[in-house]
């Protein structure tokens, strides 16, 4: 039985430490095998990058390595900002990849049209890394994208059949494992591979509650922009004289929740 406890830092110290155990290998989707007691390990950062970085160095504290799929086109973040450029170089600096989180819900329904963009995204990435990004996630997959075999925009993608139906397959959405724990997945047991999906933001929030951790992550966003508004936008600065060190509840326009 999962409780809310299991998902916290101790609590992915404790799930990764299972497969370890086991004698699971941590691999990546170009060098993973099947029938091998394989474990991939992928992010998708879709709320917070900073979250993403907790996890980065979490990871690199217990030895593996991962992916995380960070979204180019989000009202979340922005990881072309300095915080976001700051953000993947720290991931990177732990060892981790960075592929692109495909969000295909911003464009036209069409197989060449999502490829084309996907480039475009992928190219804009690579130019701010410095690096190829060789892998593709999709974000809330429409479902002309599931379970399409071969590369797309000539790259791996993590719905590919051989990491999703051919692989076993385990998600945290919405905070939880709502298809069963991944220990608890046929494949651990046989020593097979999985690919295991996990967001940062359920991980290193402190607070147990799913709603509490968005609050928590929403409330660090409207800081940073408070901070960056009293830097760089006079009326703001004069109006509000808010160490942002004292507590968020009192920076004007705060989100009542
Ligand atoms: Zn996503």
């Amino acid at each position: 039985m999962t409780t809310a406890a299991d998902f916290s830092p101790d609590g992915y110290r404790r799930l990764i430490g299972s497969f370890l155990d086991t004698g699971y290998e941590v691999r990546n989707f170009d060098d993973v095998e099947q029938e091998k007691p394989h474990l991939i390990l992928r992010h998708d950062v879709d709320q917070s990058l900073q979250a993403a970085v907790q996890l980065a160095k979490l990871e690199a504290n217990i030895g593996v390595s991962s992916t995380y799929f960070v979204l180019l086109r989000t009202e979340m973040y922005n990881p072309l900002s300095r915080d976001g450029m700051d953000a993947m170089r720290a991931i990177r600096a732990c060892g981790h990849r960075i592929g692109l989180h495909f969000d295909a819900s911003l464009y036209d329904d069409d197989r060449d049209i999502f490829e084309a963009a996907a480039e475009r995204e992928c190219a804009i990435l690579e130019t701010a890394l410095e690096e190829a990004v060789g892998d593709i996630s999709f974000h809330r997959p429409v479902r002309s994208l599931l379970g399409l075999p071969g590369r797309f925009a000539g790259r791996l993608h993590v719905y590919d059949p051989v990491f999703y139906s051919d692989m076993a397959y385990c998600s945290d959405s919405r905070g939880g494992w709502g298809h069963g724990h991944p220990c608890d997945h046929a494949a651990f047991d046989a020593h097979k591979a999985m690919q295991l999906l996990t967001h940062p933001v359920w991980w290193v929030t402190p607070d147990a509650d799913p709603v509490e951790k968005i609050g928590t992550v929403l409330d660090a966003r409207l800081e940073r922009l408070h901070r960056e508004l009293r830097d760089n936008c006079e009326p703001w600065s004069n109006a509000t004289r808010i160490d942002p060190a004292e507590t968020r509840a009192e920076i004007p326009g705060r989100i009542r929740r």
